[in-house]
């Protein structure tokens, strides 16, 4: 069926990932002055129909991806952006366009996979193919805001992951972060962005909170996409906070993308790693390595199933377990997983962590 335009902006699109999609729509609204589709929150028949399509041996989140890309072809986007990355990532954004186009869609696609590590010239020249009539200064304004905002919505999460389980009034951090996020969804400028995180930011810390006199404390790390996406790891860090566990989870797109890059982290884990082992085992270990330094209870290890830069770290972790004496979860991800069976684990791990804290105290 013909679409029918009410103007002649582009609806561009870009697979669900966690909270980062209000910064990017942020950027393609503000920033490019086109239309973003928001999909909302992934179902499963998400990933059902992300399966169907996939080859077997790809990995969930290109699964998941296919299938946030399907939906959003068929709400009217226009133009699909698919992101690379420092593992086979980077070729699934070509599969997946052809997979599309074989699936009878017509669409733009923009790879970019084809644009990391490229020069500025080459990102300037995607702005004009993408809005024609783009203003240089409204563009890099909206970058920078946008980037801002998923900054500001890391640390607003990390807040809530920290405290949460501990929170007087039931419901209280959730009923704020909820607030947060609608703000940030609709935000349209550089004020109401700062505005929202400020409020966001002091309403949490004025919470009461009543935090046990030794608290347990559990780091998540792992695989980029699954440890990170919430719909990826069944909730994995909401799951902990209500056993009453305060959760970290190092890995965001703050620390890895704007912060301390691989060649910087590696140096601080070299008794454990020499090399750069790929996609984001340096960050998973560094993580690792400084919750067992600063005392932690215990460690989840996130991956999807088939994932080999994560596979290689487990062997890792076990020599980073064995010298801290530190417990590790391993979860591995496959599209299929029972929520039961996962809050069996966690039960378990949770148990076996408080009750070890209380032997040793
Ligand atoms: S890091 Fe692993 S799970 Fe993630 S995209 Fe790469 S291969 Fe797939």
């Amino acid at each position: 069926m013909e679409k029918i335009k009410i103007d002649d902006k582009k609806t561009l699109a870009f697979p669900r990932f966690h909270h980062y999609n209000y910064g990017i729509r942020y950027i393609v609204e503000q920033g490019l002055e086109q239309r973003y589709l928001m999909l909302p929150e992934a179902t499963k028949e998400t990933i059902e129909l992300g399966s169907k399509y996939s080859p077997d041996y790809a990995c969930a989140p290109f699964k998941h991806t296919l299938g946030s890309l399907i939906e959003a072809l068929n709400a009217g986007a226009d133009v699909l952006i698919e992101i690379g990355g420092l593992c086979r990532l980077d070729y699934y954004g070509a599969l997946q366009k052809e997979i599309l186009r074989e699936l009878g869609y017509r669409f733009e696609f923009v790879n970019l996979a084809e644009y990391m590590g490229g020069r500025k010239k080459e990102w300037l020249k995607l702005a004009k193919r993408l809005n024609p009539k783009v203003n240089m200064a409204k563009l890099l304004t909206g970058v920078y805001d946008g980037v801002k905002m998923a900054e500001y919505m890391d640390e607003i999460e990390e807040i809530y992951f920290r405290s949460a389980a501990f929170e007087a009034e039931k419901g209280s951090f959730r009923r704020i972060c909820r607030q947060f996020v609608l703000e940030m969804q609709t935000a349209e400028s550089r004020g109401e962005i700062k505005e929202g995180y400020q409020k966001a930011k002091q309403a949490l810390e004025s919470l009461e909170l009543r935090r046990p006199r030794y608290p347990v404390r559990i780091g998540v790390v792992g695989e980029y996409f699954t440890a990170m996406d919430a719909h990826s790891n069944q909730n994995l860090q909401e799951k902990l906070v209500r056993l009453g566990a305060s959760v970290e989870r190092y890995l965001n797109v703050t620390n890895c993308h704007f912060r301390a890059g691989e060649a910087a982290l590696r140096p601080r884990i070299r008794e454990y790693v020499q090399y750069n082992m790929g996609a984001t085992t340096t960050w998973t270990v560094y993580a690792a390595l400084s919750y067992a330094k600063r005392g932690f209870d215990g460690i989840v290890h996130v991956k999807s199933f088939g994932c080999t830069p994560e596979m290689d770290a487990v062997p890792i972790l076990q020599n980073i377990s064995r010298d801290f004496h530190i417990p590790v979860l391993y979860l591995s991800y496959d599209t299929q997983n029972s929520d039961t069976g996962l809050d069996t684990r966690l039960e378990a791990f949770y148990d076996m962590l408080e009750r070890k804290k209380k032997v040793l105290r």
